[in-house]
């Protein structure tokens, strides 16, 4: 016996276990799930140091701060979306592709969606060795679904939203579910979402703690940019200061903006890095009376601005 099958051989009697001590005798019995599970390799979605750990009762780090969730939870969740061989499925937090990979055993076609690109692309290509062709991975903010393959029977999110984002539920078919963990950044409720012809029925399932969902209808993101913008042309005595302060707050970025003496106008953006990206490009056009000539834009590090300021 190789080294490899006897590693295999072990992995494969605790994933036996897995699923009898951790799934069936906690109550999962839908038996398509059991056998999904029984069969997806979970410990070539979780990295070397902790591969050990893979069958064990808990969550694991994956890289990027993210973590793949604990057996149990993958178990419930795609049983409660009540999946059929024909399933279109979206997916939420791809992470590591594990849970992405329980679905593709149990349904027809499943989308999943990552924001971290290095999460992604792992997650695509170890898809991919392991064959299953009816996932598709997607990078980018999937807290707005992904409207290009709507309508889903089923959609799993695997991070922890602050609601629940109508842009989803309007992705879903009549009859279609949703699981979604709702509530802070460290304890969640999971929720089951029916949309039905007459509206959407929610039921709470069960406590849990999720990692956040970020983006625009999740979670603001912790990264912050600073960004320091000397605008040149006729950009004084046209209502520089006072439009650039209201689209800053429209935008939720915080800073400054002020006159120079020599005519330009100096400001300071801080706050998501979209968002403070999209004030600068705003700046390059200004207001309707301002002529931009020009723009330099420098990064400096973030100081913890609060609210948006014209000063003199
Ligand atoms: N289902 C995964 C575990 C998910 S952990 C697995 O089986 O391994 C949650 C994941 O959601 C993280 O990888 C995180 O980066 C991702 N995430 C957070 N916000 C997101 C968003 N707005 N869109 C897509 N992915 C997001």
């Amino acid at each position: 016996m190789s080294p490899e099958e006897f590693d295999d051989s072990r992995f494969e009697r605790s994933r036996r276990q897995m699923v009898e001590g951790q799934l069936r005798h906690r109550g999962i019995a839908d038996e398509r799930v059991l056998a999904a599970m029984g069969r997806v390799p979970r410990h070539l979605f979780v990295g070397g140091p902790v591969r050990w750990a893979a069958y064990e009762d808990e969550p694991l780090p994956i890289g990027s701060g993210q973590t793949i969730s604990q057996p149990y939870m993958v178990a419930r969740m795609t049983e409660l979306l009540e999946l059929e061989r024909d399933s279109r499925v979206l997916e939420v937090g791809t992470g590591s592709g594990y849970q992405a990979a329980v679905l593709a055993e149990i349904a027809g076609e499943v989308w999943t969606v990552e924001r971290h690109p290095e999460l992604a692309e792992r997650a695509r290509r170890l898809l991919e060795d392991l064959g299953y062709h009816n996932v598709h991975v997607e990078q980018g903010d999937g807290s707005m679904g992904l409207p290009r393959q709507a309508p889903y029977d089923a959609i799993v999110v695997t991070a922890a939203s602050p609601g629940v984002p109508p842009s989803l539920t309007d992705q879903l078919v009549v009859g279609g579910r949703m699981v979604i963990p709702v509530g802070g950044q460290v304890n969640q409720r999971l929720r089951l979402i029916r949309r039905r012809p007459d509206g959407l029925r929610e039921t709470d399932v069960l406590g849990c703690r999720f990692v956040p969902l970020i983006g625009a209808q999740g979670h603001p993101s912790a990264e912050s940019r600073r960004v320091r913008v000397l605008v040149e042309g006729r950009v004084q005595g046209v209502w520089f200061r006072e439009s650039t302060r209201e689209e800053a707050e429209r935008r939720g970025v915080r800073g400054w903006v002020r006159n120079l003496a020599d005519g330009r106008v100096e400001a300071v953006f801080e706050g998501e890095p979209a968002g403070v990206d999209a004030l600068v490009e705003w700046v390059r056009r200004g207001p309707e009376r301002a002529v931009v000539t020009g723009v330099t834009a420098s990064s400096e590090p973030p100081q913890g601005e609060r609210g948006f300021r014209v000063k003199g």
